[in-house]
């Protein structure tokens, strides 16, 4: 199909998915919008976090492109926290800690480009979560 028509943040005959890349994360949606092939080996993926939710604190050697869609919240992209809203663009770089929050009272929806082929994410250690908690910006805003 050529054109898959938009309604409420969903997509004609795209499924809307559990976020299900592993470790804590909460109320997080996956969409695959664009399954990619062997001229374009990249998936195109929207992700919708609810009010009050967050996305798994991860890192990983694959980069990801970011625009946010829907609604508003807050990053995490290595050591720097930025509040991001609807048509900001996020660039995560290989092995930087990474986690998305929605605000308390609006979802955080985001679209985000990632290659077919990657490394699987990592989680925290307890190493890690003790180096990431020597910021207490960080401290107070990653949930692991
Ligand atoms: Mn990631």
């Amino acid at each position: 199909m050529t054109v898959r028509r938009f309604n409420s943040f969903a997509w004609e005959n795209v499924p809307v998915l559990s976020y299900k890349e592993g470790g804590p994360y909460k109320d997080v949606t996956r969409q695959v919008l664009f399954e990619g092939e062997d001229s374009l080996p990249a998936q195109w993926r929207y992700f919708e976090v609810a009010p009050g939710g967050h996305s798994t604190l991860e890192r990983h050697q694959h980069i990801h492109y970011v625009m946010i869609l829907r609604g508003r919240g807050a990053c995490l992209v290595g050591d720097a926290i930025t509040d991001i809203a609807e048509h900001d663009l996020v660039e995560i770089r290989p092995m930087q800690w990474h986690q998305f929050r929605a605000a308390a009272d609006a979802p955080l929806g985001f679209l985000c480009v990632v290659a077919t082929e990657r490394d699987r994410p990592q989680l925290p250690n307890t190493d890690d979560l003790a180096a990431l908690r020597q910021n207490a910006k960080v401290a107070d805003f990653i949930r692991a």
